[in-house]
């Protein structure tokens, strides 16, 4: 009989510092380096007031969170949940720091989030919303400082207010301070295909790696917003066969294959999977548990914990989302030998077209989406072969590969750095 998950096991900081924890002891990480990246080294709560629409004023929380910034400018997207809590958004923020040096890349890592429900704000108190806390943030962000990007509930419109907002306030236009704006605005080609692209590039070696088959294989995902609902159509489009999706209310399932182009258009009409007649309804967390190949959580944090993961039945999992798994959860499955594909690999597709965004900003020369799409590919493919041969090296999985291979490059940098006094 599984037990239900302890509030230690659904709290994702300290789900991120277990890894930490593990990964510091196979690399005989220093003390005082230790020290420093276990906490975020800088945290900002704000108070942020807006004016409904019925002339009423709310205040919203906002949070931004620098995990590290010794590799380059804090990076990391902003969340609008009503569930967001601090935690949270450190986890998010230190994962960015693990990912960023996974995939080489030369941010830190950062994250932000407000407590509130974009589901029942109309776009005017969204708009709102997103300059006062832009503004409340301008004295730590900054293109060289730390550049936001979209994540749950945030979108491309929410991106090009707050670069606004950010551009207002320097008196010129700052399209570098946040990444995942729209294509006009500078946005790089490619960018909201890219996380879902990175997740079916990391599933395609992971097949690869343990010797399965490279088409033909059954896919469940959870969530289908950016990241599931591409990445189930970049996995049909490797010649897999997506059996079921879900969305926050519930899932459909068709054990021959659901017509992902199909759902997608239902879900972009009508907002969610209710009432879609293709295939069969099951409850979200059923989907989970059914028999596949590959499983993509691609919603949210603590979906495979102690509760549910004796009963997955999987060959392989691929984090789309952040924090999908727990520690607990993690020991389960090297147990069953399910090969998981850690989130701070299998999403960062998305940061790696972050940074040719910056970096396209910057220039002010913007590349074609063959180009973002080769040069994502390379690094996704040798990120998940230093990935595999670093967990050989250490004899561990592949997350705690993952984790030593990232905490490694930010110690390096932070070591050659030293420590201004
Ligand atoms: P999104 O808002 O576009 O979509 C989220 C999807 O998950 C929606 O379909 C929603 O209905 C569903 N969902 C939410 N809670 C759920 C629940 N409890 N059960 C089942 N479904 C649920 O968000 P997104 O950008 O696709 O992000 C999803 C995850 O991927 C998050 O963990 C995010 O941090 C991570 N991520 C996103 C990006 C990116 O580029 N967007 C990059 C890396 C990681």
């Amino acid at each position: 009989m599984t037990t239900a998950h302890s509030s230690a096991e659904s709290n994702p900081f300290v789900q991120m510092k277990h890894r930490l924890d593990k990964a510091a002891g196979l690399l005989d990480l220093d003390p005082g380096l230790y020290a420093i990246l276990s906490e975020p080294a800088q945290e900002l709560t704000t108070a942020l007031p807006v004016q409904m629409d019925n002339g009423t004023t709310r205040v919203f929380t906002g949070y931004r969170v620098q995990h590290s910034v010794a590799r380059g400018p804090a990076k990391g997207g902003i969340r609008y949940a009503p569930d967001v809590h601090l935690d949270e958004v450190r986890a998010l923020a230190a994962w960015m720091t693990w990912k960023c040096a996974v995939v080489n890349v030369p941010f830190g890592g950062g994250k932000g989030g407000v407590i509130c429900d974009p589901r029942r704000m109309s776009q005017g108190e969204l708009e709102r919303l997103t300059r006062r806390y832009a503004s409340s943030l301008l004295d730590i962000i900054g293109p060289e400082r730390d550049v936001p990007a979209p994540d749950m509930n945030t979108n491309e419109q929410i991106m090009a207010w707050f670069m606004d907002t950010y551009s207002m306030h320097a008196r010129s236009t700052q399209t570098a301070i946040v990444t995942g704006k729209p294509i006009g605005l500078g946005g790089s080609k490619g960018r909201r295909e890219a996380t879902g692209l990175g997740v079916a590039f990391s599933a395609r070696e992971a097949l690869k790696h343990i010797g399965l088959a490279d088409k033909g294989c059954s896919v469940v995902v959870q969530g289908c917003g950016n990241v599931g609902g591409l990445g189930a159509q970049f996995m049909q489009e490797m010649g897999h066969k997506v059996i079921a999706i879900s969305d926050i209310y519930g899932a459909v399932h068709n054990q021959n294959g659901l017509d992902i182009l199909g759902v997608l258009k239902y879900i972009g009409e009508k907002g969610s999977l209710q009432g879609y007649t293709e295939a069969d309804h099951i409850a979200g967390k059923d989907l989970l548990e059914l028999e596949c190949d590959v499983l993509i959580p691609a919603a949210t944090e603590n979906q495979l914990t102690s509760a549910n993961a004796d009963r997955i039945k999987t060959k392989v999992i691929v984090e789309g989302a952040n924090g999908p798994t727990t520690a607990d959860a993690d020991a389960i499955f090297e147990s069953k030998g399910i090969y998981v594909v850690p989130d701070i690999l299998a999403n960062a597709g998305g940061v790696t077209v972050s940074y040719f965004e910056w970096v396209q900003d910057r220039m002010g020369y913007f590349w074609e989406q063959k180009d973002v799409f080769d040069r994502m590919e390379r690094i996704m493919v040798e990120a998940f072969d230093s990935v595999a041969t670093t967990a050989e090296k250490y004899k561990t999985s592949p997350r705690i590969g993952a984790y030593c291979l990232g905490v490694d490059r930010v110690a390096y940098c932070l070591k050659m750095r030293g420590i201004y006094a």
